[in-house]
């Protein structure tokens, strides 16, 4: 079941859709102003986000700008009638469509439709999605998955599979993983990346009979598929 998250603060516009849209088969969950939107948008794990922009506390704007920093899910805008600088400001951001206020309800679903079948696993490309044989990482939605079965990785853990699945066959040295994935102000021990190599094998390699994460002595660690690339 596709999920969705409405910001809107207008209630009785949000409430319509929140019937509209569970009628459809979506579950929905609301927010009424920007600063929850982005706070349920970056933790929901949602499938499509309506997103209008005249809001109280955090414009629809910039809470697109801040979630796009981090994530991919489709944003639809809702704009106010003939407000074409919200538009294009909109799309520029990195908003999938737009829909002007106010709308029929058909429209509305049709482009949700659309959005959703663009978005999403669909397009691996675009969206960021690294595949390894059967693993495949989804940056957006923060989940690894191993042949379809979601894998438990913590946020460190992730941050490090990925920075290795991005470099796929490249040797990254310690000091190369701590910056890109503790930052560059980390001040703790270097051996901090072996400690999570070591969980990350044990949740992939070891748990599913394979070798991807290879020590290169002296040197770093590599990330390769099952040919050795
Ligand atoms: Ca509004």
């Amino acid at each position: 079941m596709d999920r969705i998250l409405i910001v809107e603060d207008e209630e009785k516009l949000a409430r319509f859709l929140e019937l509209e849209l569970a009628h459809e088969g979506y579950a929905v969950e609301k927010a009424f102003d920007g600063r929850t939107g982005l706070d349920l948008a970056e933790n929901g794990g949602f499938d499509l986000i309506l997103l209008d922009v005249m809001l109280p506390g955090m414009s629809g704007l910039e809470v697109l700008r801040r979630l796009r920093r981090t994530d991919a899910v489709p944003v639809i805008v809702l704009t106010a009638r003939d407000a074409v600088m919200d538009k294009v400001t909109g799309l520029d951001m990195g908003a999938n469509d737009y829909i002007t206020k106010p709308f029929e309800i058909e429209e509305l679903l049709a482009r949700i439709r659309a959005a959703l079948r663009s978005g999403g696993h669909s397009d691996p490309a675009s969206s960021g999605v690294l595949v390894s044989g059967g693993l495949t990482l989804d940056p957006a939605r923060r989940t690894v998955l191993w042949n379809g079965a979601p894998v438990a990785l913590t946020n460190r853990e992730f941050e490090l599979l990925r920075t290795l699945m991005r470099n796929r066959g490249i040797v990254m040295t310690r000091e190369k993983l701590l910056e890109q994935v503790w930052g560059y102000d980390y001040a703790g021990e270097t051996n901090v990346v072996d400690v999570y190599i070591r969980y990350l094998r044990q949740k992939i390699d070891d748990a599913f009979g394979v070798k991807l994460i290879h020590t290169v002595r002296g040197v770093g660690y590599a990330f390769r598929d099952a040919e050795g690339r």
